[in-house]
């Protein structure tokens, strides 16, 4: 049994059908599904980890279908997780504003996140945001192939470590590896930046600093894709 964020027990998610074809025996065929719509639809009743019991939605990413720029971060927040949208909360409007300075529209590009259902974990009578498990972006990792099937982008973002590790490496630290470009997934130039949510727990100086750090780095990615001259 697995305890969650009330104190509740739950059975261990059921290791559905398309789990174990889709993942662990990649027998399921890209061409099961003809549409990102249809992955949608499929992927809105996922109950592949545990975090389908405490969920609300199912945050299926949103944009441009294809798109040159993916970004990634790490999950749903409360928001999203109540709109069922990514970044719609505060740090995603701290985000609109960091691509607005680096000269990209959202409307241009997919967003998502490495797992699709809101991770928490309780302090007390609080429930909090916390960062994904392994096991559940392995379980959640059928839906980001998908998407990386459908948007083929030229370049990936990711918001911080965790999805970074996820897509460019294990050892990914966001100190020493944002600011170039590294070979990620699917051999896609992928970089990764801080998390809008770092961000707005910083005051002063070092916010500013890091912000301007975000700015540059999407907007190294923005030239990259403009260099590349792969407009979709
Ligand atoms: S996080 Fe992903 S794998 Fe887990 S239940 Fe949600 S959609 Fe399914």
């Amino acid at each position: 049994m697995e305890e969650g964020v009330h104190g509740e027990e739950f059975p261990r998610a059921p290791l559905f059908h398309s789990y174990l074809m889709g993942y662990a025996g990649e027998e399921l065929q890209d061409n099961h599904w003809q549409t990102i719509d249809e992955v949608r639809t499929e992927a809105s009743v996922c109950c592949r980890c545990n975090l389908c019991y405490t969920r609300t939605n199912v945050v299926f990413g949103c944009g441009a279908v294809p798109s040159r720029l993916m970004v990634v971060g790490e999950g749903p927040g409360a928001e999203e997780d109540k709109e069922a949208t990514p970044f719609v909360g505060r740090a995603g409007r701290l985000l609109d504003q960091i691509f607005l300075k680096s000269g990209i529209r959202r409307e241009d590009m997919w967003i998502t996140n490495i797992v699709r259902c809101r991770p928490t974990a309780k302090e007390g009578e609080t429930v909090r945001n916390r960062a994904p498990r392994s096991p559940e972006i392995t379980a959640c990792n059928i839906w980001m192939e998908q998407e990386y099937r459908f948007v083929s982008p030229s370049v990936v973002i990711c918001l911080g470590a965790v999805p970074a590790q996820a897509l460019i490496g294990r050892g990914f630290r966001i100190g020493e590896g944002r600011g170039a470009l590294h070979n990620g997934r699917r051999g896609i130039p992928t970089t990764a930046t801080y998390h809008p949510a770092y961000v707005l727990r910083l005051r002063g100086p070092d916010r500013a600093r890091i912000e301007g750090l975000m700015i540059k780095d999407f907007r190294m990615a923005a030239e990259h894709m403009a260099a590349e001259g792969t407009q979709k």
